[in-house]
């Protein structure tokens, strides 16, 4: 399997510290509201990576931290507290918001088919180890206290690795317009470890240390959490591109001296979701969640079937536009599954073919859209509906596109409407005797003639994807096979 490491700048076979097994890590979200879809977009992919390195038959342990300590809204240390921001617009406690944020993630991750990690740490549980780091930084010299603070000394590296072509006015903090420079700092891109003297009076969490009651920095959190449950070598670490830069860059700094030794073997790096005014925030334009897409009548699997068809390197264009041609693909596809007739033995030798083709084409760099075209290329193959089937249902162990239960689904439906179309007889179908067919045809017609013309677009696109062709005759319609 090749992946892009971001560390690198290039395509690389993806190798891991122990044959057979990965480490991975994932940074979490910051649970002071709903995920914006421009996050899950991240999720997602991390998601079908892990799962196509179970599939690979590589042993997985991931982890993700939740980042329920406060942190800043900037890159800088100076900023609003987010989490306390968001307990101040609720009237909550800020451990009332986390729980009610970190629940809301994960309710829907499980609607994207987005399997948990095997270890979920909330950053609250483990201070003591984030102080047993931290202390060690300050032993070995890689850390300063001033003014109260404990700062990472990004001078005593040899190398401070900064992710991608930064544009140097974004590390230079205190020039920038409304951020203040923090004076305690001995160079511009040391950061803070552990807070005793912050801007916000009112920080509602905080714990005793060495250097007073105070609370963690941000980056801290995941360099230690990784180290509690990955150990000193980690394979592959994933994020958003925001995470780059300054997140990553401090955690390798932090991680690499405590340890004195590399630490992580590959960066990958999921890039935005953009709208047509530019990339997406929580500060501005619409507020994009899963529910709101729920809202508006879309399966949020349409959603991860949206993201999958680009690849993850690249900045994706979010518009509705853009996901109801999503929506209709989707559809079409579910419905040629759907009209697979389930039962028989598969061909083996087949499975295992697709098998290897579908490893090469997604385990070059993680091509989901090749994932998808697999897909379509095996319901071409001149295989028993049975093979079919089971192709379908291994390939989506790695897409996770609800295949075969949306289909199961969609035939519950179908036969639904058939029993109601023959109770209803308000119109003749001349078919091929097909009482599902009949069933939607009739269905189609009724939504037509209630001017309900996206239904009966939607159903007559189902009934094209299936090979049925459609005639309005006096008093109703005629279909026939093409
Ligand atoms: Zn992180």
């Amino acid at each position: 399997m090749y992946l892009y490491n971001s560390a690198t700048r290039k395509k690389e076979p993806f190798v891991t510290h122990t044959p057979g097994h990965v480490e991975m890590y994932t940074c979490g979200p910051t649970v002071y509201h709903f995920a914006h879809i421009g996050n899950l977009r991240s999720y997602i992919m991390e998601d079908v990576l892990e799962k196509l390195l179970r599939y690979e038959g590589l042993d997985v342990n991931r982890v993700m931290n939740i980042t329920d300590v406060g942190h800043l809204t900037g890159d800088s240390d100076e900023g609003e507290d987010k989490m306390l921001k968001g307990a101040k617009r609720e009237h909550k406690s800020v451990m009332e918001i986390a729980k009610f944020y970190t629940d809301a993630f994960f309710s829907d991750c499980a609607k994207l088919n987005i399997k948990t990690p095997d270890t979920v740490q909330p950053a609250t549980g483990l201070i003591p180890e984030f102080i047993t780091m931290i202390q060690g930084l300050l032993d070995k010299g890689y850390a300063y206290v001033a003014g109260g603070n404990v700062y990472f000394d990004t001078s005593k590296l040899p190398r401070y690795h900064i992710f991608f072509d930064h544009d140097e006015a974004d590390l230079q903090v205190g020039v920038r317009e409304g951020v203040e420079e923090d004076r305690n700092k001995r160079s511009k891109n040391d950061f803070v470890l552990w807070f005793t003297k912050s801007k916000f009076e009112d920080q509602a969490l905080k714990w005793d240390s060495p250097w007073g009651v105070g609370y963690p920095g941000w980056h801290i959190e995941c360099s230690a959490i990784s180290l509690k449950y990955n150990g000193e070598y980690l394979d592959l670490h994933c994020g958003g591109i925001d995470n780059a830069f300054p997140h990553h860059t401090n955690e390798i700094a932090q991680s690499e001296s405590y340890l004195g030794h590399p630490w992580c073997g590959c960066w990958f790096h999921v890039h935005h979701l953009n709208t047509g005014d530019g990339k997406m925030s929580k500060s501005k334009g619409e507020f994009l969640t899963v529910s709101l897409l729920e809202e508006r009548g879309y399966d949020p699997l349409i959603y991860r079937f949206f993201c999958l068809q680009s690849h993850y390197r690249k900045a994706l264009m979010f518009t509705w536009e853009n996901l109801d041609n999503a929506r209709g693909a989707y559809r079409k596809l579910i419905a040629r599954v759907a009209a697979l007739k389930p039962g028989g033995e598969p061909d083996g030798e087949i499975l295992s073919a697709q098998r290897e083709k579908f490893i090469r084409a997604v385990g070059n760099d993680l091509n989901t859209s090749l994932g998808i075209t697999a897909v379509y290329d095996a319901l071409k193959l001149p295989v028993s509906d049975a093979t079919k089937l089971a192709v379908l249902e291994d390939f989506d162990k790695v897409l996770g596109l609800g295949l075969l239960d949306r289909a199961a689904k969609k035939r519950t439906e179908d036969a639904r409407l058939a029993a109601s179309a023959t109770a209803s007889g308000d119109m003749t179908v001349e078919g091929e005797g097909d009482p599902e067919i009949d069933a939607l045809v009739l269905e189609r017609a009724r939504a037509k003639k209630a001017k309900n013309f996206a239904e009966a677009d939607r159903i007559r696109e189902d009934l094209n994807a299936r090979g049925i062709e459609l005639t309005d005759v006096p008093g109703g319609v005629r279909w026939r096979r093409v």
